[in-house]
């Protein structure tokens, strides 16, 4: 059934009754003249909503908010994090809301969550407003890293307030209202486990279990499970993360799922000239979260995480740790499994290559395309274009990739695999930049018409030749900022 009036929308709130704990109860800030400026029609029939229902006056009321269903709990989140590596026991959502969870026609889960939609508790100095361009960044960027087949937080709506925001200058306002399989985080576990009572950690344990790694519960050690099992989707999705060259750009603890999905798009990336230093934050002055590093910070924060866990692992403090370091142990493994594996779909080359194949020849690529400053994205497919027999385009002939083509082509690489893990389109940052200003400046064109590129981003398609193409030259080192 579709809910086609706010009142027929069931949000259940699931994460406030069981855990009150971890939230203060809240109402959004009502906004002064609402405009729905993107609607993601094919999220909103997933989830059972009405899409003419919430572009309507009063779906928009929905989307910010403003008219919920009585039966709504909304609330702002709390939880705590390490941001760059120092400890702030108090985050939370300075300037969000969980309105509370959807279950969708399949019987999936999903929060409804509102960004920059007032003060909460939880703003300290921070006006609890969001910028539009920066929502829209979020929105057109979880959009193509979803359709890449990397997990991520989904964006349904963004709603221009109508209000002015006062950053350095003067901004229009903006509601991104998105969709998450939770909003469990590293920093919740973080929060509970600061308050010192296990029997509330406990609860969060079970309620992440429930709602992400069911099979946990009857497994012999749940928590260690749980951990486990978060172990496992964080190695994946930073793997994915590093196979299409995205830079997430501030993996702050508060910033990691516990589902495993790409969370809070502030100032990411990708990577147009292959670069493992990448780094495009304008707050990364020390590259924490460079490319490059991502694997071993993902395995910082799991370290974080284990500490939380460590009351309900076991009782006897030492044995809980050596579980716990046990556990983590694997991270390693997992990653280059999910890497390897990336990897060799990349390259295209069949089962019967070795692991041990594969790796010191992808290594060996990275290292070329480094050194020649060869744009990522644009290679792969230039490389399938080899392997199906055609001429060696010029980004071969550069140095040694002439020779390192020689000794994969003995291989026999599948140009097919290879054009159906090889993006054509993502959300390039020049284009993205070209979206957000303008639609800033009131064109949502070219936003609308990138989004609709980045859904399907492997089939190449005439007339779109101009999103395929690297980073204009000379467009010299590309820099995000937060996103505010
Ligand atoms: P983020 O960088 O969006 O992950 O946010 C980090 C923390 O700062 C979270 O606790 C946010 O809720 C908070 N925050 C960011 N911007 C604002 C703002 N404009 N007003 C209030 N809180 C904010
Ligand atoms: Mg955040």
């Amino acid at each position: 059934m579709t809910a086609s009036t706010a009142a027929t929308i069931a949000l259940e709130g699931r994460f406030a009754r069981e855990l009150p704990e971890l939230s203060v109860p809240w109402q959004a800030e009502p906004a002064p003249s609402p405009e729905l400026l993107a609607l993601n029609a094919p999220l909103a029939a997933t989830l059972g909503l009405d899409a003419a229902f919430l572009r309507s006056v009063e779906g928009v009321a929905f989307l910010t908010g403003a008219a919920l269903p009585d039966t709504a709990t909304p609330v702002a989140q709390a939880y705590s994090g390490h941001q760059f590596g120092g400890f702030s026991p108090r985050l939370g959502d300075g300037r969000a809301l969980l309105l509370g969870e959807l279950r969708d026609p399949d019987g999936n889960t999903h929060d409804l969550h509102l960004k920059g939609s007032g003060p909460t508790p939880f703003a300290r100095a921070g006006d609890g407003r969001a910028v539009l361009a920066p929502m829209l960044r979020e929105y057109v960027v979880s959009e193509g890293v979803h359709a890449l087949g990397i997990p991520s937080t989904r964006s349904l709506a963004v709603v221009a307030t109508g209000r002015v925001v006062q950053r350095e200058v003067e901004f229009p306002g903006a509601i991104l209202a998105r969709t998450a399989s939770s909003h469990l985080r590293v920093g919740s576990f973080q929060f509970a486990a600061a308050t010192g009572d296990v029997e509330l950690l406990r609860r969060l344990a079970d309620h992440a279990i429930d709602r992400h790694y069911a099979h946990a519960a009857s497994a012999e050690h749940p928590y260690l499970t749980l951990f486990e099992s978060v172990v496992k989707a964080q190695a994946s999705l930073v793997a994915k993360w590093m196979l299409v060259g995205f830079v997430h750009g501030v993996m702050n603890t508060d910033n990691v799922t516990i589902s495993g999905e790409t969370i809070d798009y502030g100032p990411c990336a990708f990577v147009d000239v292959f670069d493992h230093a990448a780094v495009f934050s304008s707050i990364d002055g020390g590259g924490r979260y460079a490319y490059g590093n991502q694997p071993v910070i993902t395995e910082w924060n799991l370290a974080r995480f284990a500490e939380t866990l460590l009351p309900l692992i076991d009782d006897d403090a030492d044995r809980a740790v050596e579980r716990a370091t046990g556990a983590l142990g694997e991270y390693r493994a997992h990653y280059s499994e999910a890497w390897i594996a990336g990897m060799r779909a990349k390259l295209g080359l069949a089962g019967s290559v070795t692991d041990e194949a594969v790796a010191p020849l992808a290594t060996d690529l990275l290292h070329l395309l480094h050194e020649n400053r060869v744009d990522f994205t644009s290679f792969f497919r230039v490389l399938a274009s080899v392997a199906r027999g055609g001429d060696r385009p010029a980004v071969l002939e550069v140095d040694a990739i002439g020779e390192w083509a020689a000794r994969w082509l003995e291989l026999s690489p599948d140009a097919g695999v290879m054009d159906r893990v090889n993006p054509v389109y993502i959300p390039r940052n020049h284009l993205v930049e070209e979206a957000l200003t303008a639609a800033t400046a009131g064109d949502m064109a070219p936003f609308e018409a990138l989004v609709d590129v980045v859904r399907r981003p492997f089939e190449e398609r005439p007339g779109l030749e101009r999103y395929a193409a690297g980073a204009p030259a000379g467009s010299g080192p590309y820099t995000t900022f937060c996103g505010t």
